[in-house]
């Protein structure tokens, strides 16, 4: 990865209908999963983000493409726009705009 994952992607992850899952570090947490407002979060981090880990989310979603590898690569390319077309339309925030965790 040329860039250090985490975004401000938070979107419906965990089968919540309203945005239940942040990114951290490249993986979704459940923000239901804090026992306090601002607290840390106990559940999740095996989620890749689908916006800044993409080639990670598409595998964990397991394509089922078939083919050899080369196939599946290609196949996987050309997924990761349209899922980070669906990343961001899914997103609360604007993940492509604030990108970097705690930058000014
Ligand atoms: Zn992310």
């Amino acid at each position: 990865m040329p860039k250090a994952l985490g975004c401000n992607y938070e979107a419906p992850t965990f089968g919540a209908r309203y945005p239940d899952g942040t990114c951290i570090d490249g993986f979704m947490w459940d923000l239901d999963s804090c026992d306090e407002p601002g607290g840390p979060l106990t559940s999740g981090g095996d989620t890749p983000c689908p916006w800044c880990n993409t080639r990670a989310h598409i595998e964990w979603r397991d394509t089922r493409h078939s083919g050899n590898a080369r196939q599946r690569r290609t196949a996987a390319r050309a997924l990761v726009a349209k899922v980070r077309a669906w990343a961001e339309a899914r997103s609360s925030f604007d993940p492509a705009g604030r990108f970097q965790h705690g930058a000014a």
